[in-house]
């Protein structure tokens, strides 16, 4: 079995990744520079000129660029080549607003290929995989993203895409799939509905899990693990930088590489726009040095997390990056207190709950509530009043005490909450609406 997909770059040395992308920067700059105006413009009121960017170290030079920029460019405003050499449009899910569009050409659709193989060799598929794909084929770039991987790694994809969940069983048992690539929250939900066919973990044949999208916790992951017999590997990615492959896990499951060679990261503060030093936890900054189509130039992802270069059990190289915990616009923040849906998931799982929770916030007297809604198991919820009472302030419990502040809790029946085939919506601010 092949441990890496590109030993070549996955492990080489840090001076060599740094040429590679200090060339690759300099060429990218010049190329945006001389094609987009929109990047011109913006170079020319920051005082910089392509010539000014030699190397890596210069990088903090160049203006930010973000989502709303993306926005006001809409559809075609950033990019770099002309439509004739696009070969596919991916649009985001728009989880938080008006979808964005961006576009491939065919050697940016090779680049993404490696990046998504990388992760499945990471997580030990090969061409022996039968691989099936409940990411969203639609405008998201999960599904094709997905299917580009692991056909380049030779596996036999199978492209169901999401929904329909009693169908994917029967598939997943029929064609004897062994790697499953979806969000982690619908792995669970599949998770659910197998057992309620009246199956098990020994009916299907996963043995590797591709998780990503949204966050999730590693409380969660164990619950995936352990419900569908599988190992669960985390990914990220987002569609303005490529799509899923950003970053892969290894099977150290400590963190996801980084396709350095391909995408340079930064951490900043989000007030003062400063780049942070590695092991600081930051807003997460992409800039493609690759990509002809639709390279961004130091994006702001409102991605919270952290990186750090040390040396990882598998051999790799490629720098590290946390599991986000969620972007600054999920941060709610709660009379003051910073609070991340992650941090409530990871007590729920931890007390013995599923992953299937809904946090409410609303305001009443100028003062901020929060309820924690999340299901019991059917024996649970048969038990007496007095009982369920007691194991909702337990939890209440719990919560005030790792988030420094009061919320209430509401068990509910199973089944209650709405299951999501794609990204799970945790949190219900009631507040938003009253502004
Ligand atoms: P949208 O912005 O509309 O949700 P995308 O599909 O491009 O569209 O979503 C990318 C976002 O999904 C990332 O910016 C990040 O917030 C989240 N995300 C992707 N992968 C992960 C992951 N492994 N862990 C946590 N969050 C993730
Ligand atoms: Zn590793």
């Amino acid at each position: 079995m092949h441990r890496y997909y590109q030993p070549e770059i996955e492990t080489a040395s840090r001076e060599t990744i740094r040429a590679l992308q200090s060339e690759r920067l300099v060429r990218t700059v010049r190329h945006v520079y001389e094609n987009v105006p929109f990047y011109r413009a913006k170079m020319e009121s920051a005082g910089v000129t392509p010539d000014d960017i030699r190397s890596v170290d210069d990088l903090h030079r160049l203006p930010f660029s973000c989502k709303q920029d993306l926005r006001d460019t809409y559809p075609y405003g950033l990019f770099a080549v002309p439509l004739k050499d696009v070969v596919r449009l991916h649009a985001s899910s728009g989880t938080t607003g008006k979808q964005i569009v961006v576009g491939y050409t065919r050697h940016d659709l090779e680049i993404w290929s490696d990046c998504f193989a990388r992760a499945l060799v990471a997580a030990g598929a090969s061409d022996e995989d039968i691989v099936h794909i409940s990411y969203g084929y639609g405008l998201f770039t999960g599904g094709l993203g997905a299917d580009l991987g692991a056909q380049r790694i030779g596996a036999t994809t199978v492209p169901v895409s999401s929904g329909n969940t009693q169908r994917q069983i029967t598939i997943l048992r029929d064609f004897g799939s062994t790697v499953l690539c979806c969000t982690p929250s619908y792995a669970l939900h599949i998770a659910e509905v197998l057992e309620e066919m009246g199956l098990t973990k020994d009916d299907i044949r996963l043995r590797a899990g591709i998780f990503g999208a949204e966050p999730w916790t590693n409380e969660m992951r164990r619950q995936i693990e352990q419900k569908l017999g599988l190992k669960a590997f985390d990914i990220y990615g987002l569609t303005e930088i490529v799509g899923p492959g950003v970053a892969f896990e290894c099977e150290e499951q400590t963190g996801m590489h980084v396709n350095e060679d391909n995408f340079i990261v930064e951490v900043i503060d989000p007030e003062t726009g400063e780049v942070l030093p590695e092991g600081t936890q930051g807003e997460l900054v992409f800039t493609c040095i690759t990509k002809e189509a639709f390279p961004v130039l130091r994006y702001r992802t409102r991605d919270v997390g952290v990186v750090s270069r040390g040396t990882c059990s598998c051999g790799r190289t490629l720098l590290k990056m946390t599991k986000p915990r969620g972007r600054t616009d999920d941060m709610l923040i709660i009379r003051g207190v910073n609070v991340f849906p992650s941090q409530i998931e990871t007590v729920l799982i931890e007390k013995g709950y599923t992953a299937n929770y809904q946090i409410v916030v609303d305001r009443a007297n100028n003062t901020d509530l929060v309820e924690v809604q999340v299901e019991i198991s059917r024996e649970i919820f048969s038990d007496t009043v007095k009982n369920l009472t007691k194991k909702g302030r337990e939890l209440e419990e719990a919560l005030k005490s790792l988030l420094g502040i009061a919320v209430k809790v509401k068990l509910l029946e199973p089944n209650t909450l709405t299951r999501s085939t794609g990204k799970a919506v945790r949190v219900v601010d009631k507040r938003k609406l009253l502004d």
